[in-house]
């Protein structure tokens, strides 16, 4: 597959061959090697910065125009691609394969959007606090950003945090998960051939701990950006303190989504499976607990039964309901939740095991009567597991959704509108789906609060996570 770089793109190059013995990537369906990338070192991380520095320093005057010129001609080679990097996507990161195309779809969207955003980067004048000084306030790019992306989602995590870096006028060396690299690179090939500068973006593979600590530390690069786990994310808020980096974190979420007792059930059964089941739980924006009022939650849970029973699971090449999960250790996380779950009196209504089909795979899982002390209500599942907790008033289902530390999405379903405002004013979370199980799109401001982190993604927001303001006093010449 002619867009498989079996190589990492450092300053400019493809380097196939690493310090050490490559990288194994396997497919998570049936756990045969994909492919192998290179184990870089520090010194191809400097490297990688030190031409990122040179290709900033033109990039940012470039004009805008061109910068977008680029982008688009980026999405463009992107949407030309879109069967071969689904097929990419789904064979490195296990996901069915209308999951993958709907991911490139919204990868490609974000490189869209913010060749357009490229344009409208403005700074304004405020009027002056003395007759004869004027105040210019300019917006001007961070300079060099690193990125560390997540697997499950390969392509949009990758574009969502370059096309508004590179729109900016930002150099960006990324490092993605190692679970997933090839998406990542296939990008960056494709970046390549739209004309971006030689050294503007680098994609670096090799192990995680040195590739961070050369990122984090090294005083040329202005910003990290990354997307994680939220104990990941701890560890690089401390590294980064030392060269005192601006930061934008997308950390766990555990979400919660509550169904009120005036919901058109039959729209919450399909919000919830959509948001719950997509990338097999695998989203740090699924629901992990599913509230629903006393007075419809056996209906509500009868009619999830009868939908996630019947679901298909299988590789995702072969477009079924539900894929394999990304590795052991996201099996062992999700086997665990079910076990505290059970042993502390959780029903199980359907799923609760590993499945015939391989290591990988876990059976679609329904838990009633959970309470709010099991694993599965205060830790991120990141699994096929739809949780359920009953309310019996709009205050419990509150103070339940906001008894987190996370604070990334939510949703609730509700057909009273004056629930609107004070639900929605009232969960503590950077989103709120109502009387939605999507949100994620590249025109709003993607992002959390609390210990989810801080940032926004997306929208005219994102753009702004790249630029620094300066100010020109201006006096009388
Ligand atoms: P997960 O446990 O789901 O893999 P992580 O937060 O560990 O989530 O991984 C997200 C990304 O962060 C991946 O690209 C991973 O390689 C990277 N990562 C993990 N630890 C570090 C670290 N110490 N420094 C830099 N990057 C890291």
């Amino acid at each position: 597959m002619v867009l498989q770089k079996q190589a990492a793109f450092v300053a400019g190059r493809w380097i196939a061959v690493g310090d050490r013995p490559s990288i194994v990537v396997d497919n998570p369906c049936d756990g045969s090697e994909l492919g192998r990338v290179p184990s870089l070192g520090r010194a191809a991380v400097r490297e990688a910065i030190e031409a990122a520095v040179v290709a900033q320093a033109s990039w940012r005057h470039v004009t805008a125009k061109e910068r977008s010129a680029v982008l688009r001609h980026w999405f463009s080679l992107i949407m030309a691609q879109r069967d071969a990097l689904a097929a990419l996507l789904t064979a490195e990161q296990g996901k069915p394969i209308g999951e993958a195309l709907a991911e490139i779809d919204y990868a490609a969207a974000y490189v869209e959007w913010f060749a357009e955003q490229a344009k409208r980067v403005e700074g304004d004048i405020p009027a002056s606090h003395r007759s004869d000084r004027r105040i210019l306030v300019l917006k001007q790019p961070v300079g060099v950003v690193a990125a560390i992306t997540p697997w499950n989602f390969p392509a949009a995590m990758v574009t969502r945090k370059l096309a508004p870096a590179l729109a900016a006028g930002c150099a960006v060396v990324l490092k993605p998960a190692p679970q997933t690299p090839f998406s990542a690179l296939a990008l960056a090939y494709l970046a390549e051939q739209a004309g971006l500068p030689p050294g503007l973006l680098s994609v670096l593979t090799g192990p995680a701990e040195e590739i961070g600590w050369e990122l984090t530390s090294h005083p040329q690069i202005r910003k990290l950006t990354f997307t994680g786990s939220t104990a990941t994310g701890r560890s690089l808020i401390a590294a980064t303190a030392g060269t005192v980096k601006r930061l934008s974190l997308e950390l766990g979420g555990n979400a919660p989504f509550i169904v009120f007792e005036d919901a058109d059930i039959d729209a919450a059964v399909d919000g919830a499976i959509e948001s719950k089941f997509r990338n097999a739980g695998q989203t740090c924006v699924c629901p992990n607990r599913l509230l629903v009022h006393d007075m419809v939650h056996d209906a509500f849970v009868e009619r999830l039964v009868r939908r996630v029973a019947a679901f298909v699971v299988g590789p995702g090449r072969e477009g079924p309901d539900i894929g394999p999960l990304i590795d052991q250790h996201a099996i062992a996380k999700v086997e665990a939740h079910v076990a505290d779950a059970l042993s502390r009196g959780a029903r199980l209504m359907c799923g609760g095991s590993g499945s015939l089909l391989g290591a990988n795979y876990f059976e679609p899982t329904i838990l009633c009567d959970v309470t709010a002390d099991m694993l599965v209500a205060r830790e991120e599942t990141f699994g096929p597991v739809a949780a359920i907790m009953r309310f019996a008033s709009d205050e419990d289902a509150i103070a339940l959704a906001n008894d987190t530390e996370a604070g990334l999405a939510s949703y609730f379903y509700t057909r009273d509108m004056d629930r609107l405002f004070r639900i929605g004013e009232a969960l503590d979370f950077g989103m709120v789906g109502v009387n939605s199980g999507a949100i994620s799109t590249e025109v709003a401001p993607f992002g959390g609060i609390k210990q989810s982190g801080f940032g926004r993604e997306g929208s005219r927001h994102g753009i702004e996570d790249y630029l620094d303001i300066k100010y020109l006093c201006v006096g009388p010449a």
